[in-house]
């Protein structure tokens, strides 16, 4: 287990690294994982603007007035650092996304037809764990969540739009290459409605709220466990539970049904009629906390990411000296098609040059010999084997289709 456990292989493989003298519970994020977290915020951005989600950007920092309009002070108030003091006025690191995008909402009026509207952003957070809660990426006291509010008209329109952030959770899910049932299963989180401290109360909103959420989970035809007590404070949700390599068990991804935040922040939006109508409220995350998701995947590639996640996509490993010239220019081709290259250019003997690029679990390596000079290609192999001599286009051609559809 512990070849996966990615608080080992991180450090090992230049990913990330977390300092003393920085913080416990702070990781730092070395130029090979920084790649991958830019790998993961390119493809949800991209894949939320083709959803129809509009990407924002709101403060890492607010009043405390705002969480206290949210309910997140003092419902929270444990989860938050101390308020910072500037002018006499009182700021939060922010836990939550929330009450920045409802304030943002209020920035003018919105008509329905705006609706469903989609607000999302890469949100740095900040949130008190324990000492002995931290555990590597997965539990942090900083960290960027891939986070949305969508303001919706009805019920209906909120139960769709859990459906369609469900979908695109199965969808990044299965580009990760992660399966329900083996890697990862869901939970609806329930409240308790004998717990007024922890819960917003609204009794007959709960009941309906979790009714709709076990509808909209029948609906999809796949096993769902139910737990009493791991609700939001202002509502139920569904959780997308994953493992890590030790057993524990954490929630990856959530999707949220809010009837709570619309009255506090009077969201609003002008119905057909003409006359403002209440609005309803789904959070969700689609990756989840970037970290957290790359814990999860390093553990389950045990480092060997697929081609477009991986630090390093191609090593270019000329056998002597004398290929050198031509692996330059190899190494030159595969850099300008957008291909993340590198080359060997020690004089160490092709089986430790090879087993050098395989430690760091580079997925394809170029050969490149004499008989590779003189016909103009080079020798590809895989994390499969060999391949093959091709041409210097039909390697640029072969990666970049891999990369592009992220295989
Ligand atoms: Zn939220």
């Amino acid at each position: 287990m512990e070849d996966r456990d990615h608080k080992k292989i991180g450090p090992e493989l230049e990913l990330f690294y977390i300092d003393p003298v920085v913080g416990k519970g702070l990781p730092m994020y070395l130029p090979k994982g920084t790649i991958i977290k830019r790998e993961l915020e390119k493809f949800v951005i991209e894949e939320e603007t083709k959803r129809g989600y509009l990407h924002v950007e709101t403060p890492d920092l607010a009043k405390l007035e705002l969480y206290e309009k949210s309910g997140h002070y003092p419902h929270y108030k444990d989860s938050m650092y101390a308020p910072i003091e500037i002018d006499d006025e009182r700021f939060m690191l922010r836990p939550m996304t929330c009450p920045h995008h409802f304030q943002l909402f209020l920035s003018r009026p919105h008509s329905y037809r705006e609706a469903p509207m989609r607000i999302a952003e890469l949100s740095q957070l900040y949130r008190y764990e324990q000492s002995g809660e931290l555990m590597g990426l997965i539990r942090t006291r900083s960290f960027c969540l891939a986070d949305a509010h969508i303001i919706c008209t009805s019920e209906e329109q909120a139960m769709e739009e859990i459906t369609g952030a469900l979908d695109l959770i199965e969808y990044a899910n299965s580009v990760f290459g992660l399966k329900l049932g083996v890697d990862y299963r869901y939970r609806l989180s329930l409240g308790d409605r004998s717990n007024t401290e922890k819960y917003y109360k609204n009794d007959a909103a709960w009941e309906k709220g979790e009714e709709l959420l076990r509808e909209v989970m029948q609906k999809r035809g796949c096993e769902f466990e139910e737990a009493k007590d791991e609700a939001a404070f202002y509502g139920p949700k569904i959780d997308v539970q994953m493992k890590n390599v030790n057993g524990k068990e954490d929630t990856a991804f959530t999707v949220q049904y809010d009837f709570c935040m619309p009255d506090r922040f009077d969201l609003t939006y002008i119905g057909e009629d003409g006359k403002a109508k209440r609005a309803f409220v789904v959070h969700r995350s689609s990756i989840g906390s970037l970290g957290r998701t790359m814990a999860f995947l390093i553990e389950k590639y045990a480092g060997a990411f697929p081609t477009w996640l991986s630090p390093v996509q191609a090593k270019v490993i000329p056998i002597a000296d004398t290929h050198q010239p031509f692996a330059k220019e190899v190494l030159q081709s595969l850099k300008d098609a957008g291909i993340r290259a590198e080359m060997d250019e020690s004089s160490e003997t092709l089986g430790k040059k090879i087993r050098e690029a395989k430690t760091h679990k580079v997925p394809y390596l170029l050969v490149i010999g004499d008989q590779e000079v003189a016909s103009s290609t080079a020798t590809l192999e895989g994390r499969e084997g060999k391949i093959g001599a091709l041409s210097v286009a039909d390697i640029v051609e072969k990666l970049t289709t891999e990369i592009k559809n992220r295989a």
